[in-house]
């Protein structure tokens, strides 16, 4: 089963990605954690897109359509959960070919309904553990008075570039401009399901069960 979790920056996409991960095998796929890795180990590709990155911008639909064609060239697992991809109508239409290339399909694309207001609260107060990627949020789940993951135990907790105030305003016209488009292309290919993305993690991850187990 392969999924995509359609929705804008701060949505939830990486949180209930990573909680399919483990508790279904699948592969979760985010074109900005690639993206992030590409500029950590300084490669060519990495370096190009630094600059769009930080300002909130996307980069270009062949370097993110590139990323996902090496890994769907590979193991399978229980699906892939593409997270962040696609998000634009271009990426779209690749996507469908690529699937239909290496034999699989579409299943379901589940969109996360929850308002701007949010997001900014959410981006803005957001950190990550830097060795195994688990979020954490300054107000609703803040990082422990001992300093260290609840899920590794390291103490090595990063803010991401991006996460600030103006390049989330670009973030956020980005997503209304280029990828909201796509709720229409899969509603028309009758692919899209809606849920709420705004109530506790565990309960917007049961709405995402209750689809995909229908
Ligand atoms: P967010 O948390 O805002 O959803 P991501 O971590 O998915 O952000 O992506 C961070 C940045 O990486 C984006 O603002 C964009 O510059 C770039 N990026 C990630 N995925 C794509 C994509 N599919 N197409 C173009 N740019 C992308
Ligand atoms: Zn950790």
């Amino acid at each position: 089963m392969n999924i995509i979790l359609l929705g804008p920056p701060g949505a939830g996409k990486g949180t209930q990605a990573r909680k399919l991960v483990d508790e279904r095998g699948m592969i979760q796929l985010s074109t900005g954690d690639m993206l992030r890795e590409a500029r950590t180990s300084g490669t060519e590709m990495g370096q190009k897109v630094a600059a769009i990155m930080d300002a909130g911008e996307l980069v270009t639909d062949d370097i993110v359509i590139g990323l996902i064609e090496e890994k769907l060239a590979g193991d399978h697992g229980g699906g892939f959960i593409f997270d962040g991809f696609p998000r634009t109508l271009a990426q779209a239409d690749a996507l469908g070919d690529l699937l239909e290339k290496y034999g699989t399909g579409l299943h379901f694309v589940i969109a996360m309904e929850v308002n701007d207001d949010a997001l900014v609260q959410r981006i803005t107060a957001r950190s990550t553990c830097g060795n195994c990627g688990e979020v954490y949020n300054d107000i609703t789940k803040p990082i422990p008075a001992d300093n260290k993951c609840t899920n590794c135990g390291a103490s090595d907790f990063k803010r991401r570039a991006d996460d600030n105030e103006e390049s989330l305003r670009t973030r956020l016209m980005e997503y209304y401009k280029k990828t909201s488009p796509l709720i229409g292309y899969y509603h028309c290919k009758n692919q899209l399901q809606w849920i709420p993305g705004l109530g506790e993690i565990d309960e917007v991850a049961a709405q995402i069960n209750a689809v995909l187990d229908d």
